[in-house]
């Protein structure tokens, strides 16, 4: 008795099991995409209906990196790929264009931006300046082209995806506040970055600082000299307190400059490691999209005499909060 009874509630639970399975099990959108930053914004945008791979890790470099045999064959496997675009990832056009010729749906995330908004600098040799994730405005715009593109995939979702883009971008919005004011409260005349790096065209641009590359200085010249005692000069007259370094630039030539400064007494120091082309470690903050701007903007500002604060955008209320500034009113 008691082990029909048994059998009846194994019956009854499996019919529940069974009604609680949906009807129509769909499978999570396979997303292939190259940059750390394509990858965080389409999840954030995705949601559970998809899964993002993220080809390009911690510390690649865009601009340079190959897609191996494995990544060829991801890509051709995936059910969308997308990518930064404005010719960043210009070693992976080839393998692009075969994906698309096989049907897949290979973007851009970068379609929305006008060109009127572009810039084309000489070192970019023709071509565009693809760095635009450095403004968090223009990246907005890449969220936007994201949720479209989910939209043409899976129609049924489309809704969740468009609220999922304008939830984050409404943060990217706070943020983009965040890095006008923090870069505004650098001493006018100080507000000078000086890096190794060409990403920050877009960043100079949109938080009103100037930018000076030091890619490419030697003391190994006389022009190069000539280039060392140039910055040297534009250090000690605006009296800027930090120059920001990255491996592509040895510390011989970055420590000609500080000495050059110190031999005119003022002091200059490395104000930190910025993120160019790739975020941080996979699952910290700074493996974020806004992680990587937030700990940009701040270590500027707060090396340049800034008021950043210490914990950054992070901790600040509006880092959580989707309803914009109350800049807007
Ligand atoms: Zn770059």
């Amino acid at each position: 008795m008691a082990n029909q009874k048994g059998v009846l509630m194994v019956f009854k639970s499996l019919l529940l099991v069974l009604f609680l399975i949906p009807t129509t099990v769909t499978k999570p959108i396979q997303i292939i995409a190259t940059t750390g930053m394509v990858a965080d914004i389409t999840r954030e945008v995705a949601g559970d209906h998809a899964v993002v791979t993220s080809l390009m890790g911690e510390g690649v470099d865009p601009h340079l990196y190959k897609p191996t045999a494995a990544d060829a064959k991801a890509i051709v496997s995936a059910d969308m790929v997308f990518y930064s675009g404005l010719m960043l990832e210009g070693t992976m056009t080839d393998t692009f264009l075969k994906a698309a010729r096989m049907g897949k749906l290979v973007y851009p995330v970068t379609e929305l931006i006008d060109e009127s908004y572009l810039l084309e600098p000489p070192e970019f040799q023709g071509h565009w300046d693809p760095h635009v994730w450095m403004d968090v405005s223009a990246w907005s715009q890449a969220v936007e082209a994201i949720a479209n593109a989910l939209c043409e995939q899976d129609e049924v979702n489309c809704k969740e995806y468009k609220a999922n883009a304008e939830r984050y971008k409404a943060k990217l919005h706070n943020l983009h506040e965040y890095a006008i004011t923090s870069i505004a409260s650098i001493p006018k005349n100080r507000r000078i970055l000086i890096t190794a790096h060409d990403a920050f065209n877009y960043f100079g641009r949109a938080y009103g600082i100037e930018v000076v590359g030091i890619q490419g200085l030697s003391t190994e010249s006389e022009a190069g000299i000539e280039d060392v005692n140039r910055l040297v000069n534009i250090l000690v007259n605006n009296r800027i307190t930090a120059v920001f370094v990255e491996s592509s630039v040895s510390d011989r030539n970055v420590n000609a400059l500080i000495e050059g400064a110190a031999a005119k007494g003022h002091t200059v120091k490395i104000g930190g490691r910025l993120f160019s082309d790739a975020m941080g470690q996979v699952g910290t903050y700074k493996g974020t999209y806004i992680g990587m701007l937030d700990h940009n903007i701040t270590t500027i500002s707060a090396a340049l005499g800034g008021n950043a604060p210490e914990d950054g955008f992070a901790m600040m209320p509006q880092s959580n909060q989707p309803t914009g500034g109350n800049d807007e009113h």
